[in-house]
């Protein structure tokens, strides 16, 4: 018997106490001066955090409507733009921009691969992409894209607008929306800012904002224009569509806890050495990450069954052992299982769940691993 069941999904994440307090506190209208002080402090916070000086947007949707919203704002019907797909999210594009009507090209990979560097700049060189879209971490892979690099190479392209899909990666890997050359980025509140689901955040550079300006006085979205949102992001006491209070103060929490943690360079230090040691660990009783070296992400790590384990078994145990653990997607749905380890966990989390994979591994194939991920793990954790 177990208390809780611990959710090491990648996203929705663990939702620490002093975030989960927030979502029950009591309502206030959202005209209130100080819930308007709350939702302006952290769409002013989000901005600094991310060194973005055009506009950070905090509205009350999923990732997936970022990813219109990014799309939306940058692009009409007949542009043509260039999708670089690490996997399932990455293909996600494909179909939104599709219905839009734009011109898509796709640059995939084999997954657990990323597309070169070169290979990106070639297509680049090819034809005049409105925008390009990547996916820093595919949640699908867990295959982490050079965005840095990328974003280098885009000084070349000045007419295309970069878009990062960061909802596997922001407020875990470092990332700088100035300095790293992007001019969208976005993110979903259930993942490595550990608040519940239900809040995405984007922050637009300020060619984003003049290229939504080209676009003319209306879109044909609705609730997803920036111009709809940027009088309401300046001066949240203006009305456009209700915010989602309780989740714009957890929201506000989950960043000052951030802040207090040394900002983003030292979380991703922090997640850098978990996954490091994790993957390891993994490794050491048998299990195969996905992700080729040098291109895991630190953020979740998707695991490949050795020869004889069946999917369903091993999640049904490790379940009755107190942890859910999501499935694999597409073509390998049944082969691998997915492990969260992004936002607000700790070592004590991690090694809990380790133990759990290696009480189920052994119940499911005999195999005697009681104890070797966890000491692995702990031996790389202690070390310098
Ligand atoms: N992009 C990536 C990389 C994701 O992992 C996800 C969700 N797992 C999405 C987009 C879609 O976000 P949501 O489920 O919040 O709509």
């Amino acid at each position: 018997m177990f208390n809780e069941k611990q959710v090491m999904i990648p996203g929705p994440t663990p939702v620490v106490k002093a975030i989960r307090d927030e979502m029950a506190r009591e309502i206030q209208a959202f005209g209130d001066p100080r819930f308007v002080a709350d939702y302006k402090a952290t769409i002013d916070g989000l901005g600094q955090l991310l060194n973005c000086s055009g506009k950070t947007f905090v509205v009350a949707a999923s990732g997936t409507l970022a990813m219109e919203m990014a799309i939306s704002n940058t692009t009409k019907r007949g542009d043509r733009v260039l999708i670089v797909s690490h996997g399932f999210f990455g293909d996600r594009f494909i179909d939104i921009c599709t219905r839009k009507g734009l011109v898509v090209d796709v640059l995939q990979s084999e997954w657990g691969q990323i597309v070169p560097l070169t290979q990106i700049e070639a297509q680049l060189s090819q034809h005049a992409y409105a925008a390009m879209t990547l996916t820093h971490v595919d949640t699908s892979t867990g295959v982490v894209a050079p965005v840095a690099e990328v974003g280098e190479l885009m000084r070349k392209f000045a007419d295309t607008i970069f878009i990062v899909d960061g909802v596997c990666a922001t407020g875990a890997e470092n990332e700088d929306v100035d300095g790293m050359n992007i001019d969208i980025l976005f993110t979903g509140s259930q993942k490595a800012f550990g608040v519940c689901p239900g809040l995405m955040m984007l922050w637009a550079s300020q060619k984003a904002l003049a290229r939504r300006e080209s676009l003319g006085e209306t879109i044909p979205e609705y609730y997803c224009d920036f111009a709809k949102w940027l009088p309401i992001m300046d001066d949240p006491s203006k009305y456009f569509a209700t915010p989602a209070i309780n989740l714009v103060w957890a929201l506000q929490k989950s960043l000052e806890l951030i802040v207090a943690e040394g900002g983003l360079s030292v979380r991703d230090e922090r997640h850098r050495k978990n996954a490091l040691a994790m993957q390891s660990a993994l490794e050491a009783i048998g299990l195969r990450v996905l992700a080729e070296p040098g291109h895991r992400a630190i953020t979740l790590s998707n695991l490949c069954y050795p020869e004889g384990v069946d999917d369903l078994q091993f999640r049904t145990t490790l379940a009755a052992e107190g942890f859910t653990v999501a499935g694999g997607l597409a073509n390998y749905a049944g082969k691998m299982f997915r492990l969260g380890h992004m936002g607000n966990i700790d070592i004590n989390d991690v090694v809990a769940v380790l133990s759990g994979i290696e009480r189920a591994l052994h119940q499911v194939s005999g195999k005697d691993v009681l104890g070797v991920a966890v000491t692995c793990y702990l031996k790389e954790m202690a070390a310098k």
